[in-house]
């Protein structure tokens, strides 16, 4: 496998008609704002319009849904059948990848289909049937229209594998490669993923040729721009420090909980205090978590409550403030919810509260950004004083 890095100016500097992009495609992205393309654009872009398999190592809101999507929209014209697959791990990121491809491919009237559970199968029938270009899919629904034969996939030359670490985290492994063994052998393989396990290495090793990999993520740190920040409180007053700054900060946050029940007590709390919030995680229907989106998205309500598992993947631009109500499971889950903010070129804050319990995890998540988070208080809660080993002891032998 050949690895390549980029020179930070170079994918700066450039633009994206130095990338072969054409007009009609350079004109769209006109239309976006998009002036620069980001790192992962400079680097995917040109070696997926020369037809290499790539393997994109990207932070989170990197840009990478251009990554793929601006060279399928390039190289693919309307009415030859379905042309390219995009597997994404959740309905929400499939979503909006299908929002970007029908802004890229406008030009060329390339019609994409988007099929995801929790909805209807009747309309994605009828959408099968008026010829799309693209397919942006769940793997779980792509699979269900492969074995009822609704999609014809015979002719793909194009495949990404977007988050492919989240898909496997979500327990897709098989239906991912019943899918993969369904396509030809002879087509195009991108893949991104934001960290190498060793499942994501045996599908590169299976279903990939020769690939280019591009690593962005050499540190596996979160996106720059961030303002991290911590709030170490006892137990009883983790209500209070989220009320207290949300209070603070009028942006549009989105609050990080681990659990459903315990987003669903924070929503209502919050709905009690006279916040306009909304809640999103995986057991509501995808009609609620879409209107709770859109609503969020749209700044009907400023403040969105979430789990993981919903909320991975999210593109909300402007997302000024994350709070993660506690630390999450993982450093990866940390490094998730903080991309949901600072997304493209914009700025952000990510304000953890946590007590004494969670040390372990914060000294983990400080290793993985390389830094110490700063520690904050906040108006109305005492904070809980970190006190050296040492020290304590010597405190605890003056108090007997
Ligand atoms: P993604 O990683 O694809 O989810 O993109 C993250 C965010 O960056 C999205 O809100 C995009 O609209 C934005 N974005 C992507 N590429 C660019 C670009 N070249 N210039 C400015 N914003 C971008």
């Amino acid at each position: 496998m050949e690895h390549r890095g980029i020179p930070q100016e170079q994918a700066d500097s450039g633009d994206f008609a130095s990338l072969g992009l054409s007009q009609p495609i350079l004109d769209a992205l006109t239309r976006l704002n998009f002036t620069h393309p980001t790192p992962i654009q400079a680097a995917v872009i040109p070696l997926a319009l020369a037809g290499r398999d790539v393997i994109g190592l990207a932070q989170t809101g990197s840009g990478k849904t251009a990554a793929f999507g601006l060279p399928l929209a390039e190289r693919h014209q309307h009415g030859e059948g379905v042309r390219g697959l995009i597997l994404s791990p959740t309905r929400e990121i499939a979503m909006q990848t299908k929002d970007f491809l029908d802004l890229f491919g406008r030009d060329r009237h390339l019609a994409t289909v988007l099929l995801i559970g929790g909805v209807r199968i009747g309309p994605q029938f009828d959408a099968l049937k008026r010829r799309p270009d693209l397919v942006v899919a769940t793997p779980g629904r792509l699979l269900d229209h492969i074995e009822r034969r609704t999609v014809r996939l015979q002719g793909l030359e194009d495949l990404v594998l977007d988050e492919a670490d989240h898909m496997l985290d979500l327990g897709f492994l098989p239906q991912i490669r019943r899918v993969l063994r369904a396509l030809p052998d002879k087509r195009r393989t991108m893949m991104f993923s934001a960290t190498m396990p060793p499942q994501v290495q045996g599908l590169v090793s299976q279903f990939m040729t020769d690939p280019v990999r591009i690593d962005l993520l050499p540190e596996g740190r979160a996106a720059e721009g961030i303002d991290h920040r911590l709030y170490l409180v006892e137990e009883r007053d983790k209500k209070a420090c989220l009320i207290s700054l949300l209070a603070r900060d009028e942006g549009s946050t989105l609050v990080f909980l681990r659990r459903k029940i315990d987003a669903e007590w924070a929503c209502r709390q919050l709905q009690l205090e006279g916040h306009p919030v909304e809640r999103i995680h995986s057991d509501r229907s995808q009609s609620q978590r879409t209107k709770a989106l859109a609503g969020f998205r749209q700044g009907e309500h400023r403040v969105l409550v979430a789990t993981d598992v919903a909320a991975r993947g999210i593109d909300i631009p402007r997302i000024e403030h994350i709070i993660n109500f506690n630390p999450p499971e993982t450093v990866e889950d940390y490094i998730h919810r903080s991309g949901r903010t600072a997304r493209g070129t914009l700025e952000g804050r990510v304000s953890t509260i946590a007590t004494w319990r969670d040390k372990a995890m914060i000294k983990s998540m400080e290793s993985a950004l390389g830094k110490r988070i700063e520690r904050h208080e906040t108006e109305g809660v005492e904070p809980y004083r970190e006190v050296k080993t040492a020290r304590r002891a010597r405190i605890r032998r003056r108090l007997l």
